[in-house]
């Protein structure tokens, strides 16, 4: 019996595991079909090697066209992707191919505009100039070029790191003014889109599906779901170390389909705060009638928290992420957390099965560094779980500098079991490294970073 839920767990594991993989080579095929169409409509005059150059600026350009669209398509939050690849690999994968898109499209608008300076015999500025005068499209496309720049400029970690969130999240939505501007010229200019054939449909279905896509998932189902389940703050508690515990009550909440472990972002609309959507992890087991999260002040938003009003209408999109049972390898756990990254980890603890060991770690500083550890080792209590609290000051690893040294001295037979960490980076870096080194296989270790 435990051989087979091994096996199962494996083979279940591989192929989720297939899926990032899959999805990016699936993209590269997508561009490789693009260009082929592109190659194949007829329109290439290639008289001296030189025309070669513009060719393959004509081809960038269509690769930068496709990972743009594969832009839109990973920010749209669909089922399909989040589930199956989840939220943190997909967040990773649209930072790197948004990278090669706004690369690949700066190299096309480089190249286009050199060789037509050449044929044309103009300078490079002039033919700039004269690129933004001869049609609209091809202005809108240069403009569109500087609002994709803006937003590699600000996604650059430096960069990112001294702008407030809210601020690079702004400029991030130029993206949208980007892809509007840059989208008429690629219909417009050349004759690769003229004249319908399979070149026209290949461009109509691949615009429909990521535009189609976010539209469903980031706007109509959000709306939808609010008319649906009717969620509303019904507890707002104050917890001892200063978090605050939001328990949402709605209708038919099972339909959501969230899993202990995950996140959603959280819409809270009221006067002051309908503009923001905040991730939060699910801090108890979700059930049909209710949800619930704990946050600690942090910043701006999660320090006003606790003023929640009783009633206020929530709109929660999701549920994010992989960090759950499902994503289990091995047989037995071992929940590590600190800080607020106990919330996932809380949750978890709910749904474990008894029959198997489960050893719960929980890192504490200082008093005001203990959320939810009252509720943990409650469950703790009723579920027959470990319990380990490392109480103390910052040591050279993970622990505190007089506990025991690491995870081998923590938990019995650890190779073998699945390890889910969730608190501070560098803390949990330490725990992963330790996790690794206790022989416990990459893809039994199991990270949720509360930061993008
Ligand atoms: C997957 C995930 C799960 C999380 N779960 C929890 C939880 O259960 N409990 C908890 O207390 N915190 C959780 N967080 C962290 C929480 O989202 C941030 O602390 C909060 O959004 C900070 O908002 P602020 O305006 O108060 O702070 P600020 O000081 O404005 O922001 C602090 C940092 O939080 C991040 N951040 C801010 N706004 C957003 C946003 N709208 N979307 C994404 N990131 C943002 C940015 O990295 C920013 O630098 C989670 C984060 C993630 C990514």
């Amino acid at each position: 019996m435990t051989a087979t839920v091994e096996r199962e767990r494996a083979r279940e594991g591989e192929r989720r595991d297939w899926w990032p993989d899959g999805l990016e080579a699936m993209i590269w095929v997508v561009a490789a079909i693009g260009v082929a169409l592109m190659l194949r409509s007829g329109s290439l005059q290639i008289a001296a090697p030189i025309d070669l150059v513009y060719t393959l600026g004509r081809a960038l350009g269509i690769v930068a066209a496709v990972l743009l669209l594969t832009q839109v398509l990973l920010v749209s939050r669909a089922p399909y992707i989040e589930r199956s690849v989840g939220h943190d690999r997909t967040t990773a994968l649209h930072t790197r191919l948004g990278t090669w898109a706004i690369i690949l499209m700066l190299t096309h608008a480089s190249i286009i505009t050199g060789m037509s300076a050449y044929y044309d015999g103009r300078g490079l500025l002039d033919q700039s100039i004269a690129t933004f005068t001869s049609a609209w499209y091809l202005a809108a496309a240069q403009i569109a070029l500087t609002a994709f720049l803006a937003v590699l400029a600000t996604s650059i970690a430096i960069v990112r790191r001294r702008l407030r969130y809210e601020r690079w999240h702004l400029v991030h939505v130029l993206v949208y003014v980007g892809i509007a501007g840059a989208v008429p010229h690629q219909f417009l200019e050349g004759s690769t889109f003229r004249d319908g054939g399979p070149a026209w449909w290949f461009w109509l279905v691949l615009y429909a599906f990521a535009f189609g896509s976010l539209l469903v998932f980031r706007f109509v189902q959000p709306l939808w779901r609010l008319a649906r389940h009717d969620a509303r703050v019904s507890d707002v508690t104050r917890l001892p170390d200063g978090s605050v515990s939001i328990t949402v009550m709605g209708r038919d909440l099972d339909a959501l389909g969230a899993k202990s472990g995950q996140f959603m972002l959280w819409r809270f609309l009221d006067r002051t705060r309908w503009r923001e959507a905040h991730p939060f992890s699910l801090s108890a087991r979700p059930t049909d009638t209710s949800l619930r999260l704990t946050v600690r002040p942090s910043g701006d938003f999660t320090r006003e928290l606790a003023t929640l009003a009783v009633g206020t209408r929530v709109l929660a999109e999701g549920p994010l992420g992989v960090f759950t049972h499902r994503a289990r390898r091995g047989r037995g756990l071992v929940l590590v957390a600190a800080g607020i990254g106990i919330t996932p980890i809380r949750a978890m603890l709910e749904d474990c099965d008894a029959s198997e060991p489960c050893t719960v770690i929980v890192r504490v500083s200082g008093a005001e560094d203990a959320p939810l550890l009252d509720e943990v080792e409650d469950l703790v209590r009723r579920s027959g779980a470990d319990l380990r609290v490392l109480r103390g000051p910052r040591g050279d690893g993970w622990t505190p500098r007089d506990a025991p040294g690491g995870l081998a001295d923590l938990v019995e037979e650890v190779g073998g079991r699945d390890v889910y960490i969730c608190g501070p980076l560098a803390w949990a870096d330490a725990v992963e490294a330790d996790a690794r080194a206790c022989g416990v296989p990459p893809a039994a270790v199991h990270r949720e970073r509360f930061a993008w």
